[in-house]
């Protein structure tokens, strides 16, 4: 699967952090009991997006973290949560 800055699916599985940053440092993050970014909103997406993180910048759609959560969306891996 290759994705690119402009096929970006908006699904916000990036801004899930509680499964993202598992064992690794994410500065500027605010993760809520839900395990979701706290400026994350499923109708505006990133609520701070001019103003969001360095992480959240270097994060580019179609990495391999990307389409990890893609594929694992897709395998229904998320429904199960
Ligand atoms: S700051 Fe924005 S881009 Fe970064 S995790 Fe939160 S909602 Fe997502
Ligand atoms: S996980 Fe990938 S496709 Fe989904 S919102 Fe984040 S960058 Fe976009």
């Amino acid at each position: 699967m290759k994705l690119t800055e402009e096929d970006c699916l908006s699904c916000g599985l990036c801004c899930f952090f509680g499964i993202l940053t598992a064992g690794k440092k994410w500065q500027g993050i605010e993760i809520g009991d839900d395990g979701w970014c706290r400026f994350y909103d499923p109708e505006e997406k990133c609520t701070i997006h001019e103003e969001r993180p360095e992480v959240c910048r270097e994060f580019k759609t179609g990495c391999p973290e990307c389409i990890d959560l893609i594929e694992k969306k897709l395998q229904g891996w998320f429904d199960s949560k």
